[in-house]
């Protein structure tokens, strides 16, 4: 199967409403495991890479792995530069056979953050790829250390969440295809119980007319968390440190109960199966299984 648009993808999601899960991946194993939960649970699927990742494995090595096993697959595949820091990048991510980017200037206020996202938009559209913008501000780490070193002081600081008005605004100067809007999550892992902002949410869809609405920060939630978000117009789900979490504590609990001799090759293959696990779990979540 082609690789098919993202907004295709999304597309689908609001008509039958249900969220695409946006999984990180940066080596094969990964990728296989995200693939697979797709394939098992016949859902379409978004794999991410993010230059928060690049330390591993970077954009262009990357991308080469998983464009060249999206197309092997048997379900709906979009491939998106997540979290793109500058419109050099998000055009490398492109030509490198990405067909979607997010350009990442939410830190910036609204209208230099809507000039920046409508160049991208330009450059994107004309290739037929799709761009992901971010209006308000979903925390994440600060520090530029690991995975789950997230400064989450700010979690409860409403100032930093989406204003409906903003996101219209936005919208219009920029022309964009999803947008990724802050009412409560935080990337990585939560230090206290978070808390949606449901209604802000259904105030931001209404604003947002048909343009597909993006949670980041999607470990950690309830099911009623997502299930909320869903019905109020979430579209993709942007998921990696629960899987990340939840893998680690699985290959750690099978070489603790062993005491047989183990080869590195078993860890990459049974990681393969703990990954996916954990994706085809938040594929039922998100209600995407048996839509592709
Ligand atoms: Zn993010």
């Amino acid at each position: 199967m082609p690789i098919v648009p993202m907004r295709e993808i999304l597309k689908d999601a609001r008509e039958r409403d249900y969220a695409v899960g946006s999984y990180n991946a940066y080596d094969l194993g990964l990728v296989r495991g995200i693939l697979k939960a797709a394939e098992q649970e016949k859902s379409p699927v978004i794999i991410a890479h993010a230059p928060v990742h690049f330390k591993y494995t970077g954009l262009d090595s990357a991308a080469n792995i998983i464009v060249h096993e999206a197309k092997k697959a048997t379900v709906p595949v979009a491939l998106i530069l997540d979290h793109g820091y500058d419109t050099k990048t998000c055009i490398e991510a492109m030509d490198l056979g990405f067909n979607a980017v997010m350009m990442d200037s939410s830190r910036l206020p609204l209208e230099e953050n809507a000039e920046i996202v409508s160049q991208v938009c330009k450059i994107a559209h004309a290739r037929g790829c799709d761009v992901e913008g971010e209006i308000g501000y979903v925390t994440r780490p600060v520090s530029g250390k690991d995975e789950g070193d997230d400064d989450d002081s700010i979690v409860d600081d409403k100032s930093y969440y989406t204003s409906p008005e903003d996101a219209a605004r936005f919208i219009e100067l920029t022309g964009l295809d999803a947008l990724a809007v802050a009412y409560g999550t935080v990337h990585g892992i939560y230090f206290k119980k978070p808390i949606l902002d449901i209604k802000r949410l259904a105030e931001i869809r209404k604003a947002a007319g048909e343009v597909p609405l993006v949670m980041h920060g999607g470990s950690g939630l309830t099911a009623e968390d997502y299930k909320n978000s869903i019905s109020n117009g979430i579209r993709k789900i942007n998921y990696y440190t629960g899987m990340a979490v939840s893998v680690a504590q699985s290959i750690k609990e099978k070489l603790e109960g062993t005491d047989e001799k183990v080869f590195y090759h078993n860890i990459v293959m049974d990681s393969i199966e703990y990954i996916c696990r954990d994706i085809s779990k938040s594929m039922r979540l998100f209600s995407s299984s048996n839509k592709a």
